[in-house]
């Protein structure tokens, strides 16, 4: 089923028969699900809803904002295209807000120029769905972003060396001094400090930190990499992360830093 084909239908919310109907999922989510155009909006509610998860449908951003004062959301789907405000700018304000700067965001898109994707992921976005998509698709890719958020949210704290970690506060310290990371940087540097000493190649860390199935070039690995040393070296940190030739990367721990 591809979404467009739904458009003009009403929602079908009332039409499941019982055998259609599946188990509630391992991790069942509130889902905020941020989408202007309604046909579009109620596909995905009844896609998410028929796997087990609550749907918590808004059409704007400030609506959006309004139902995130009242509930606890597990993962937001924001539509790029929103009246009144960007879907872009919703999740980049999200990023700068404590509360939700590790709310696991999809973005959906229509767009599919890699630079647009690169500014969406760059906002802060964790995941993109292109539209036109299959129900199929997008709950592949909200169980993958559970799961490794769920991951990401294991320990309060990771230590390696003088680097510190507060997963919930979402800070990086060095030696006690507070390290200003983009949420990719912040992303990228969990990833290694809970997998030490291990080697892994950029298609591996795409795969892992920016989930799978992310058609994005080996080389923002490389970007991402390189900002993230850029961060570092003024606190004489940046050899942590060593390059591995012909391989990818890794954290290392046998030297000091
Ligand atoms: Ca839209």
């Amino acid at each position: 089923m591809i979404v467009q084909s739904n458009a003009g239908q009403a929602a079908p919310t009332t039409s499941i028969d019982a055998k259609s109907v599946q188990q509630p999922p391992a991790m069942q989510a509130n889902i905020l699900n941020v989408e202007d155009e309604a046909p579009i909006r109620d596909m995905v509610r009844f896609a998410l809803e028929r796997n087990g998860h609550l749907v918590h449908c808004a059409s704007t951003a400030s609506e959006a904002r309004q139902m995130m004062a009242s509930q606890k959301m597990d993962l937001a789907i924001v539509d790029w295209m929103l009246p009144g405000g960007s879907g872009l700018e919703f999740v980049r304000a999200l990023r700068k807000d404590k509360m939700y700067a590790q709310l696991p965001v999809i973005m959906l898109t229509a767009r599919t120029e890699e630079h647009d994707i690169t500014a969406g992921l760059d906002a802060g976005a964790d995941d993109y769905v292109t539209k036109p998509f299959s129900p199929r698709e997008l709950q592949s890719r909200i169980k993958a972003l559970l799961r490794r958020s769920n991951e990401f949210h294991d320990g309060d704290e990771l230590v390696r060396g003088t680097l510190s970690l507060d997963m919930a506060a979402h800070r990086l310290t060095v030696a006690g001094d507070v390290v200003e990371l983009g949420h990719t940087e912040f992303k990228l540097l969990a990833f290694f400090m809970q997998h030490p000493d291990r080697v892994y190649s950029r298609s591996q860390l795409l795969d892992h930190v920016w989930g799978l199935g992310t058609f994005i070039e080996e080389r923002t690995v490389d970007v991402h990499i390189l900002r993230l040393r850029k961060c570092l070296k003024p606190f004489g940190a940046e050899t942590i992360l060593q390059t591995v030739r012909g391989a990818g990367y890794k954290l290392g721990t046998d030297n000091k830093f």
